[in-house]
């Protein structure tokens, strides 16, 4: 049976810089709810995995809105550190949500595991696990996945999170320094979107 496509969806994240970015993805024609209409605050993300916590998001705000909800799970791999910050990406800008502070952390750990990686192509990758959730519990999941390297320095000041030392393969810019449109046709969550876009 073909599926029908969706008119009204709710979009789980109480993260400015990704609903933005979500909106951006998503058909014109397609009506759109954010978590402020229902003043929804975000549920604890205690899964092991991109998925599982995507997973998490979009019950949870499904179940409160009765509407169908997409929620993301997102975050930076960086390879020489076993694929942190990875699920506890936003935990590292702490509770006020610094992403100063989770640069910081990066470099210090960079430091730490080898004082020489400036001088090294560091790998890394932006990794987004998509869910979407129907009131009748059916379940929908796409990811997407862009990989590059990290900069050794903090570059651009658009975008948000680790956008200022993201550079994705076969660009010298790092996302922070691409007009957002650019960044929104090649990103991990246009991957993810591209999977599922017969949906709308
Ligand atoms: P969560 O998916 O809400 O747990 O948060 C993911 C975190 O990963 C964000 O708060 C950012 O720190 C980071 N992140 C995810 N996607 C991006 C992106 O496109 N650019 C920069 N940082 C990102």
């Amino acid at each position: 049976m073909l599926n029908k496509k969706i008119s009204k969806i709710l979009i789980g994240t109480n993260n400015i810089g990704k609903l933005t970015e979500i909106k951006a993805l998503l058909p014109k024609s397609l009506k759109i709810y954010s978590t402020k209409d229902f003043k929804l605050k975000s549920p604890s993300e205690n899964g092991k995995s991109f998925l599982e916590n995507s997973l998490i998001k979009a019950k949870f705000f499904s179940e409160k809105s009765k509407l169908i909800c997409l929620a993301d799970d997102s975050g930076l791999q960086i390879d020489i550190l076993n694929g942190a910050p990875g699920i506890y990406s936003s935990r590292w800008g702490g509770n006020k949500g610094n992403f100063n502070l989770a640069i910081k952390k990066v470099y210090k750990k960079l430091d730490k595991i080898d004082k020489n990686w400036r001088f090294k192509k560091i790998k890394a990758n932006f990794i987004c696990a998509l869910t979407i959730y129907y009131p009748t519990k059916k379940i929908i999941q796409s990811v997407g996945k862009v990989n590059g390297f990290i900069s050794i320095k903090k570059k651009g000041k658009k975008g948000f999170g680790y956008d200022p030392i993201f550079i994705p393969k076969r660009s010298n810019k790092t996302f922070a320094q691409m007009n957002p449109k650019k960044k929104y046709s090649m990103d991990h969550r246009y991957l993810a979107f591209k999977k599922i876009k017969k949906l709308f």
